[in-house]
């Protein structure tokens, strides 16, 4: 970043999920005057619907094909920015936003699994990450977990958040602020019109409604009612994971690209709950709190799309399974971009194709 301080622009926000929200308080720390636009209460993001872990090691072993070592850079790097992004965050609003530091426990239950895990470890290896190898018996003694555990990985850079606290904390500093307009927007001159005033910039981040090539991928989760004793750490193994919170512990997910149905079944919901219960014994009597289905915003490939679409337009989208790891890297990255500052080059590699979703 240049040393030169940008002056202060007028920038509207479509969309005030994660991203759009993350984008805002970024831009106006930085002394700009934000407008966000939005007709739909937080419950209908997709951020509300996601579990808030911070993982930038284990989703690399989730990807499809090689290492995309751009992508992998950007996800560490908004991983380290997120302690401070917290710490923003409870300046601004006065609202904590549970950022645990309690690394995240990868499990194999079986040969396959462990063979992922191994391969991910070279990988981590390589680009130069840290990790810690468990056995199986310091699993069960010291973390509570069955002997369907084989082994694992404890994984430092992933972590997680309150996600829902994230996003209710911005929101209603924005609200309170006058900065949230309730209302849909598919154009700059809509928003302007709504403003009554034109904008120095605009930036689309309305997730999976941004026009353009992104797919949705729905995802069901479920929450429990935690119960003592159960480890602080979030717990992945395949394409599953535990998240303790305070309140509530999250299961999930799945990752359903043709779904016939936006609703929920409730076959999944038990069969999430039997998986985790496998892993760890406790859960299988916890109460069962909730049960909803989220929309990950995804690209044609699992980067998203962030930059400039035309002059003075920016788009922040296609987060897909990341939004909440990648939100403090977006904002910085965005904000660079409006302020007109250097920034690392390779991320130009996620900006649209020009006249991507081109709006009016
Ligand atoms: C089950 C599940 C679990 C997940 N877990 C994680 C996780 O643990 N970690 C992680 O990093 N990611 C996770 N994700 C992914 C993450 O939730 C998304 O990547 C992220 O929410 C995308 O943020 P967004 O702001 O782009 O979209 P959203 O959060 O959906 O926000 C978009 C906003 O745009 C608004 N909008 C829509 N249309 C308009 C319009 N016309 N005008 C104005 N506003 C509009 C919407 O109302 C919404 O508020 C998960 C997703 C799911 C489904």
């Amino acid at each position: 970043m240049t040393a030169e301080r940008a002056t202060s622009q007028t920038i509207a926000i479509a969309g005030a999920g994660l991203i759009g929200l993350s984008c805002a308080l970024e831009l106006t720390m930085r002394g700009h005057d934000v407008t966000l636009f939005d007709p739909n209460p937080a419950e209908m993001s997709t951020g509300w619907a996601a579990a808030g872990m911070i993982a930038p090691a284990y989703e690399l072993m989730l990807q499809p094909g090689p290492v995309d070592e751009t992508f992998a850079a950007f996800c560490f790097e908004s991983a380290r920015l997120w302690s401070g992004f917290a710490q923003s965050i409870i300046r601004h609003t006065g609202s904590p936003v549970a950022l645990s530091t309690a690394p995240t426990l990868a499990l194999a239950r079986h040969e396959e699994e462990q063979t992922r895990l191994n391969a991910l470890a070279d990988v981590l290896d390589r680009l130069g990450h840290g990790y810690r190898r468990i056995s199986a018996s310091t699993l069960q003694n010291q973390f509570g977990l069955s002997a369907a555990v084989h082994s694992g990985l404890q994984l430092p850079d992933d972590t997680q958040a309150d996600n829902r606290r994230v996003i209710s904390a911005l929101r209603r500093f924005f609200t309170g602020q006058g900065k949230l307009i309730s209302a849909a927007v598919t154009t700059r001159s809509e928003m302007e019109e709504l403003a009554a005033s034109p904008f120095d910039a605009v930036i689309w981040a309305r997730g999976t409604a941004e026009t353009g090539s992104e797919a949705q991928v729905k995802g069901q989760a479920i929450a429990l009612s935690p119960v003592s004793g159960q480890p602080s750490n979030v717990l992945r193994f395949g394409a599953r994971y535990i998240v303790p919170k305070a309140d509530r512990t999250i299961i999930g997910a799945t990752s359903e690209p043709d779904f016939a149905s936006k609703g929920i079944d409730p076959a999944v919901a038990d069969a999430l709950h039997e998986e985790a219960a496998r892993i760890l014994p406790q859960l299988a009597e916890a109460n069962r709190l909730e049960h909803w289905a989220g929309f990950r915003p995804l690209g044609t490939v699992e980067r998203p799309l962030i930059g400039s679409k035309a002059p003075g337009e920016f788009i922040a989208t296609a987060h897909y399974r990341n939004g909440v790891l990648l939100a403090p890297a977006t904002a910085k990255l965005i904000a660079d971009q409006i302020e007109g500052l250097t920034y690392e080059s390779a991320y130009k590699a996620f900006a649209p194709a020009p006249g991507h979703g081109a709006t009016a």
